[in-house]
């Protein structure tokens, strides 16, 4: 089959190696339908690292797929041959103390599809996972969506974090990237509408727009604080981080009233931030982390088949497996209006 992989920063070449074969009686081998490129794929491919993960070459990213079910092994009961599903790229053990305490997502055993030095990534023609991972969607919703579950999780998962009561709450979110698109339709879902969009990029703010954010903020051109001020007077109750940017954590701190709420899902290049610690304190921000997801991939689902997240507008590009190494050019250079490229088979 072929396979691709990265040899070097911002290297990559198509390899043919062997099929992967069942190794386990609840395993599936999965013909893939599609697969996006992700933030965190593009960090590897140009930094060859995010923080303490370092890539060792060669070593195949992607884990935002879905594809169609061409082998079960003998246990399998969830899904079977022919079946389109979603992948949940995370492989938890299931008896660790985070497995056992209802937190899979930071098992201490986690096995990441194209994690480096965890699993090989999905950027191949198949992949083998245990059949837990896979949601069967067939007749349900298209590939391209089936594939977009896993980023669209993220945004779910979020939104869930910040615990908000009222419909009438005011958010913004910082980044409007697949993950900040993926905040504004969760939010959008649920019915939170006074939602503004940051973001230095106008393409993507007219995307956000688009989506229904009720206001946009570009932060190159104009201050932050004060046009914040001019649709929020009295500031926000949420900010949303997905930019991973030190200015955008600077801003978000400004901009919420106190009580506030700031929920970091961006992740910094330098794996450090300083935050104003005196206006923090003032404020008594709340200061929530996000590591992927928990539990979040049925809500996700049923939010795309219901209609309530039209997920596939985020989606710019299409291309071919013998294409990635142009969208993934494409999407590190944040060139012809890129935010999602798929790589469709
Ligand atoms: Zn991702
Ligand atoms: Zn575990």
């Amino acid at each position: 089959m072929k396979k691709v992989v990265l040899t070097g920063i911002r290297e990559m070449k198509m390899i043919t190696v062997p099929n992967p074969i069942l190794t386990d009686e609840d395993d599936v081998k999965i013909k893939l339908a599609s697969i996006g490129v992700c933030g965190s794929d593009i960090h590897y491919y140009s930094e060859g690292k995010i923080g303490t993960q370092v890539v060792d070459y060669p070593f195949a990213v992607g884990h935002e797929c879905s594809g169609t079910i061409v082998e079960v092994g003998p246990k399998v009961t969830n899904v079977k041959v022919g079946d389109l599903v979603v992948v949940d790229p995370a492989i938890h053990c299931g008896h660790c103390d985070q497995c056992l305490s209802g937190r899979p997502h930071t098992c201490r055993n986690n096995k990441f599809l194209g994690c480096p030095g965890q699993i090989e990534g999905c950027l191949s023609d198949y992949i083998v996972m245990p059949a837990f991972t896979c949601i069967p969607v067939t007749g349900k919703m298209n590939a391209v969506q089936a594939a977009l579950i896993e980023p669209f999780t993220i945004g779910v998962y979020s939104v869930k974090l910040a615990e908000i009561k009222k419909k009438e709450t005011s958010a913004v979110i910082f980044g409007a990237g697949p993950i900040g698109l993926s905040i504004l339709l969760k939010l959008l879902a649920d019915e939170i509408k006074n939602v503004g969009m940051i973001e230095p990029l106008d393409y993507r703010l007219e995307k956000a727009k688009e989506i229904g954010v009720r206001y946009i903020i570009n932060p190159v051109k104009q201050d932050v604080e004060k046009e914040v001020k001019k649709h929020e007077e009295l500031l926000v109750d949420v900010a949303f981080e997905a930019s991973g940017e030190q200015e955008s954590v600077s801003n978000a701190i400004k901009i919420l009233k106190p009580g506030g709420k700031l929920i970091l899902v961006g992740i910094p290049p330098s794996a450090q931030y300083t935050f104003d610690m005196d206006l923090m304190r003032r404020k008594e921000l709340t200061i929530i982390n996000v590591r992927r997801q928990n539990h979040c991939v049925e809500e996700a689902i049923d939010l795309v088949i219901r209609g309530k997240a039209d997920v596939e507008k985020m989606v710019t590009h299409h291309f071919t497996l013998d294409e990635t190494s142009t969208a993934f050019d494409i999407v590190a250079g944040y060139k012809d209006g890129a935010i999602k490229a798929m790589i469709d088979f």
